[in-house]
């Protein structure tokens, strides 16, 4: 699996997934690297066929907001194996960083 990180808060532990220069609950500017589980579940999804100007080739592709199991929110782009179907709820693992952002892919 590969590997994925976040930021955590010094003071109030606070996780947060791009980087900062401070902490987005607390404010403080003490911020380190933690390493995810990269596992997760799908709150939503959708399967983009109109795609921005930048995006357009790779149409129809899936974006899903995923619920990390350390408690924190990501949008990213979704891969869904041959033959299978993307549900709520369905666990997802992260398999990299694409050009567009995080990579999930169904379990
Ligand atoms: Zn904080």
């Amino acid at each position: 699996m590969a590997a994925f990180s976040a930021f955590q808060c010094d003071t109030c532990k606070n996780l947060s997934a791009p980087p900062h220069v401070s902490c987005g609950r607390c404010g403080a500017a003490t911020l380190r690297s933690v390493a995810l589980s990269g596992r997760g579940r799908i709150l939503s999804y959708t399967t983009i066929r109109v795609p921005p100007m930048r995006f357009r080739g790779q149409e129809p592709y899936d974006i899903a907001v995923i619920d990390l199991e350390e408690g924190l929110r990501v949008t990213a782009r979704l891969k869904v194996p041959i033959g299978r179907e993307a549900a709520i709820g369905d666990s997802v693992v992260f398999e990299g960083v694409v050009e567009e952002g995080p990579l999930y892919r169904l379990v």
